[in-house]
C-alpha cells in the first residue's frame, strides 16, 4: 500500500531506496555489505556467536544456585529455545545471503521485523517476550564483538551497492554523534521520528549531504522493514511504496539534481565577490579533523567552527585526554595548509550528551529542560580542570597553524572575566611547562539574547564574535529546536531574531570587529541576500552548502536591498517584505541590463 509521511525537512534531495528500520539503541552495529565470496564465512561467524551464547546460557543455567526461584531457569529454557528458533536463525542468514548484510547488520535487522511482529500481539504475556528476543540479540552482537570479521568495518562498501538495492535508514531518533558513524556509509537517505531542523542530528545529516527527513512523529512505526521509500528532502515528505508513476518522476528529479550540483562544484575555485565587488569569506563548519579535506574540497577558506564536543561524546567517561585533544586539533590545522581554523570549547548538553541517548530518552530522563541546564561555557566552568586541559590543548595546537578560539553560550560578564582567566592559568601552565603556542584570537558565540543585548561588554573583551543563530532563534523565542512539536513555531523570519541578529553585526561592524555567522541560516540561500545587507561579510556553513550559497553571493548586489533592510526589519512579516524586496531588485536589475544592452 502506498502512503505519505509528512516531517521537518532538514537536507535537500531525492532519495530512494528501501527501508532499513534501525532501533535508536542499535545505530552503532555496523552496517556494511560482504562480497558473495564471503557469504558462508558470515553466517559461519554467526553460527560461531550461536554455538557462543548457547554455552553461556548453560553454563549459566549449571551454575544456578539451588535456591534461585526455578522461573530463572525457566528464562534461561526461553532464551535457549529463541536462540535456536528458526525465526531469529534462518531468517537472519537469509539476511546474509540474499542481501549480503554483514551478520551484526542481519541480526538487528530481524530484531526490528520481530519487535514489530511482538508489538502487535494480543496476548500481553507473548507481547511481553519482545524483551527476552532483545536479550538474546544483544548477548549475539556481544559474542560477534568478540569474533570481528576479517572484512568489514562501517565504511566497507560505501555506498557502492554492486548490485544490491540502496537502503535508507529509519528510526525512532539517532543521536548526534551516532548520526557521525554514518559518514560515508550504505544509506543514502534517512528519516527519524523526532527532531527540528536545527537539532543537531538534524545538523550533521546535513553534513553528510543526503536526504533526510526528521519530526516525522511516526515513520518507525509506519514504515516496514524492507518497504521501498522515497524520501523528499526539499519538502519533507516521505512516500512510502511509491506507483511506478509517481517512482519515475522522483527518479527524473534526482537525475536533475545531480546536473545541478555538478554544475553547482564548478564555483570551487571562484572568489566570492559580489556584483558590487564586496568579498565574503566563505568558511566550513565541521565535527572531525577528517572533515577539513571536505572543507578545502568545497572550496573553503577556513573553518569557521570545529564542533570539538564530538570527539568528547559516546566514550563511557573515558574522555579525550589532554594529548588526544592536541593531537585531533593538529590534524585538523595541518590539513588546512595555513588557512584559520576555529575550534569552539566543548559545547555538549542540550541534545548533545556525553553519553549515548537519543533526543527521546532524554526527555524522558531529564524533565527538566537541558537545553537551559548545565551545557557549553557553563559545563566548562563546573568542569576547571578539564577546561583548562582542552584550553591547553588547543593552545598547543596553534604552534602549527593559524588557530582561533570560540566560547559557546556566554550570557554573563563573569562567564567571560573566568572563561579569560582560565585562559591565562592555561597559558601560564603551558610556559611553565616549556610549550609552544602562539599567540591566538578569542571569539565569543552571541547564541544567547542577554549576549546580544549588551553586546558593547563582549566586543570590549574579545578579538572577534560569532552569531550561533541557531540557538539565538532557540533561546529568543523560547523554543526547542530539537523539539518536533513545536518546530512550526521555531521561525528565523521572526522579526525578534532578524532584530538581534542585524544589530550585532552593525555594532561588530561599527568597531571593525570581525563577525561571522556560523548557525544554519548561513548556509541556507534563503537568506544570503538578507545577510549581506546586514553587513555579514563571513558566514560559516557544512562543506556541502558553500557552492550554492557562493552562486547566490555572485548574484547580490549588497547596496541593493541594503536600502530595504530598514523597512524590511520593522515589518511585521519580514519574510514576505524580504521576498518582495528580493523580487524589486531582480527587475531593476533586468531593466538595467536591457538597458546597457540597447545602449551598446
Ligand atoms: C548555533 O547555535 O547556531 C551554533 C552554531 O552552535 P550549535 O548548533 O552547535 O549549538
Ligand atoms: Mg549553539
Amino acid at each position: 500500500m502506498s502512503f505519505q509521511v509528512f516531517g521537518v525537512p532538514v537536507s535537500g534531495g531525492v532519495a530512494i531506496g528501501r527501508a532499513m528500520l534501525v532501533a535508536s539503541s542499535r545505530v552503532d552495529v555496523a552496517h556494511y555489505f560482504i562480497d558473495e565470496s564471503r557469504i558462508e564465512s558470515e553466517i559461519e561467524r554467526l553460527r560461531g556467536a550461536r554455538n557462543t551464547v548457547a554455552s553461556e546460557l548453560t553454563a549459566l543455567q549449571r551454575a544456578m544456585p539451588s535456591e534461585a526461584p526455578p522461573e530463572l531457569s525457566a528464562l534461561l529454557d526461553v532464551h535457549l529455545m529463541l536462540l535456536h528458533d528458526d525465526m531469529l536463525s534462518s531468517a537472519t542468514r537469509q539476511w546474509i545471503s540474499e542481501r549480503h548484510y554483514n551478520a551484526e547488520w542481519a541480526l538487528s535487522a530481524q530484531l526490528e521485523v520481530l519487535a514489530r511482529q511482538f508489538d502487535e500481539m494480543q496476548d500481553e504475556y507473548l507481547r511481553e517476550r519482545k524483551a527476552d528476543v532483545e536479550q538474546v540479540v544483544e548477548r549475539l552482537l556481544r559474542a560477534l564483538a568478540r569474533a570481528p570479521s576479517l572484512v568489514g568495518s562501517a565504511a566497507h562498501g560505501a555506498r557502492d551497492f554492486g548490485g544490491e538495492d540502496p537502503l535508507v535508514l529509519v528510526a525512532n531518533d539517532i543521536a548526534p554523534a551516532d548520526m557521525l558513524h554514518f559518514k560515508g556509509s550504505v544509506f543514502t537517505g534517512f528519516i527519524t521520528d523526532v527532531g527540528g531542523r536545527t537539532s543537531h542530528t538534524a545538523i550533521v545529516a546535513r553534513g553528510l549531504d543526503i536526504p533526510a527527513v526528521v519530526g516525522t512523529r511516526e515513520a518507525s512505526r509506519l514504515i516496514r522493514q524492507d518497504d521501498w521509500v522515497v524520501i523528499d528532502g526539499d519538502a519533507g515528505v516521505v512516500v512510502v511504496n511509491p506507483s511506478p508513476i509517481v517512482l519515475e518522476e522522483y527518479r527524473f528529479r534526482q537525475r536533475q539534481i545531480g546536473l545541478e550540483r555538478e554544475s553547482l562544484s564548478r564555483l570551487r575555485h571562484t572568489p566570492a565577490v559580489t556584483l558590487d565587488g564586496e568579498r565574503i569569506e566563505l568558511l566550513a563548519n565541521i565535527e572531525q579533523p577528517a572533515d577539513a579535506a571536505a572543507a578545502l574540497q568545497a572550496g573553503a577558506v577556513g573553518v569557521g567552527l570545529f564542533r570539538s564536543e564530538f570527539m568528547f561524546m559516546n566514550r563511557a567517561g573515558d574522555l579525550p585526554d589532554e594529548d588526544e585533544q592536541f593531537e585531533a586539533y593538529r590534524e585538523a590545522v595541518e590539513a588546512m595548509h595555513g588557512l584559520p581554523v576555529t575550534i569552539r570549547t566543548i559545547d555538549v548538553g542540550a541534545d548533545k550528551p556525553l553519553d549515548r541517548m537519543s533526543i527521546s530518552e532524554l526527555r524522558h530522563e531529564h524533565a527538566l529542560n537541558p537545553a537551559m541546564g548545565l551545557r557549553a561555557i557553563r559545563w566548562s566552568l563546573s568542569e576547571p580542570v578539564m577546561f583548562r586541559q582542552q584550553l591547553r590543548a588547543i593552545l598547543r595546537a596553534s604552534a602549527h597553524g593559524k588557530v582561533r578560539l570560540l566560547v559557546p553560550m556566554l550570557a554573563h560578564p563573569r562567564e567571560i572575566r573566568l572563561t579569560f582567566d582560565a585562559i591565562a592559568r592555561a597559558k601560564q601552565q603551558l610556559a611553565d611547562a616549556n610549550r609552544a603556542f602562539s599567540e591566538i584570537e578569542v571569539g565569543a558565540m552571541i547564541e544567547v539574547p542577554a549576549a546580544a543585548i549588551i553586546l558593547p561588554v563582549f566586543l570590549r573583551h574579545f578579538d572577534f564574535i560569532a552569531i550561533g543563530t541557531n540557538d539565538l532563534i532557540q533561546y529568543t523565542l523560547a523554543i526547542d529546536r530539537a523539539d518536533e512539536t513545536v518546530a512550526h513555531l521555531y521561525d528565523p523570519w521572526h522579526p525578534a531574531v532578524l532584530q538581534l541578529i542585524a544589530g550585532t553585526i552593525a555594532q561588530a561592524r561599527a568597531i571593525n570587529k570581525s563577525v561571522c555567522v556560523c548557525g544554519e541560516m548561513a548556509g541556507d540561500t534563503d537568506f544570503t541576500e538578507l545577510l549581506l545587507a546586514m553587513g555579514l561579510r563571513s558566514f560559516s556553513m557544512h562543506p556541502s552548502q558553500i557552492a550554492s550559497v557562493k552562486q547566490r553571493i555572485l548574484r547580490a548586489d549588497t547596496r541593493q536591498l541594503a536600502e530595504k533592510l530598514e523597512a524590511i526589519l520593522a515589518s511585521d512579516a519580514p519574510g514576505a517584505a524580504y521576498a518582495e524586496a528580493l523580487r524589486a531588485a531582480a527587475c531593476t536589475s533586468q531593466v538595467r541590463a536591457a538597458g546597457s544592452a540597447v545602449g551598446a
